[in-house]
């Protein structure tokens, strides 16, 4: 079961992320746990990794594939695994097809959790937080009792500025855009399945479920 998860913000790929390695005990693989690991074993790849990060610099893909090359590799992948947060581009996701090559392994699907930009802006933009005490809450999915007021203390809730319109509208588009030319590699590939993000969390596990019926 090799699979590679993909989503945009607020689509809710952590939480389908934790139900599908739980459900089928394969490793989750993200590229920041991927990074860390390395650089505590202290591999060399670990080390180069490190040596850009702590100059701000960006990690360059032949570092990048390196240690995915290597996590892959490794016993608890043999089963399968469950890539997140990587491949980014199209050309990580031609080194991933060559590492798997000579692992003599291939993708068995590309997830792609569906949400309308207009539902991920309602999710993301929700969040409202309390002035006086800090609890949170969100417009959809946790409103409190009277709009504008805190539910225990009274206090006036306010929108975090990294919350607000403009700026998640930005995020989306960016993500959109690094993520559209993938979606095409993968779908032509035939690897590409989308799943509708747009039902509650337990209706799009089933929907993942079903899917991955076919490789047990
Ligand atoms: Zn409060």
């Amino acid at each position: 079961m090799n699979l590679v998860l993909m989503g945009l913000p607020g689509a809710g790929k952590g939480t389908q992320a934790d139900k599908i390695v739980a459900k089928y005990n394969i490793p989750h693989i993200s590229t920041g746990d991927m990074f860390r690991a390395a650089m505590k074993e202290g591999t060399e790849l670990g080390l180069k990794a490190k040596s850009f990060m702590d100059q701000g610099a960006l990690v360059p893909d032949e570092v990048t594939i390196g240690i995915v090359r290597e996590r892959l590799s490794k016993e608890d992948c043999q089963n399968g695994f469950l890539l997140d947060g990587f491949p980014r581009t199209v050309a990580q996701a031609e080194a991933l097809e060559n590492i798997l090559e000579g692992l003599d392994r291939k993708i068995d699907y590309v997830i792609n959790i569906d949400v309308d930009q207009s539902i991920l802006m309602e999710r993301l933009t929700g969040r409202r937080i309390c002035k006086s005490c800090g609890a949170t809450y969100h417009l959809v999915f946790n409103p409190p009792a009277q709009e504008g007021t805190c539910d225990r203390c009274g206090g006036e809730l306010y929108q975090r500025a990294d919350d607000n319109a403009d700026t998640v509208q930005n995020r989306l588009e960016v993500n959109i855009q690094q993520t559209q030319p993938l979606l095409n590699f993968y779908e032509t590939k035939g690897y590409l399945r989308n799943i509708n993000g747009q039902q509650d969390i337990s209706a799009v596990f089933a929907d993942i479920e079903k899917l991955l019926g076919d490789l047990n």
